[in-house]
């Protein structure tokens, strides 16, 4: 996970709770299968792409641009307002929660 956006502690801590849910009964029992493990994937798969394919967006357009010039960083006004809306700034983490249901 990279670190742009702040989020992969999030993550880490949501993946831990969708696997001890996954994994508690089994571990309990001595018996984890591989299709539990798969379970866990499924669950915790798709929020990290989704969340990964912003990073690398946001990578890309924004920040590369600001680490390869000599200039002050010009911040484009789209990702300051994105900053400023706590409903909308939530957004990155939330899409880890939607997961778990
Ligand atoms: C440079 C950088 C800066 C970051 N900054 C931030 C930030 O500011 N905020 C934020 O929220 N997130 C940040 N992140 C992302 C965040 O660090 C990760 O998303 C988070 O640490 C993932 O936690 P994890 O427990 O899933 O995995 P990890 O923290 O990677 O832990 C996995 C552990 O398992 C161990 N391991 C791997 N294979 C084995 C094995 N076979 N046997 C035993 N042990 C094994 C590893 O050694 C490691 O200790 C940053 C990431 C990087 C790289």
């Amino acid at each position: 996970m990279s670190p742009v956006g702040g989020v992969g502690i999030n993550y880490a801590i949501q993946d831990a709770v969708a696997t001890v849910n996954v994994l508690s009964q089994g571990l309990k029992s001595g018996r984890v299968s591989d299709a539990d493990l798969a379970e866990v994937q499924r669950q915790r798969e798709w929020p990290t792409r989704v969340i990964q394919a912003a990073q690398s967006f946001l990578q890309r357009r924004i920040i590369a641009g600001a680490l390869n010039t000599a200039q002050a960083a010009n911040v484009p006004w789209q990702l300051r307002l994105f900053a400023k809306i706590p409903i909308v700034r939530d957004i990155p983490p939330k899409i880890s929660d939607i997961s778990s249901t």
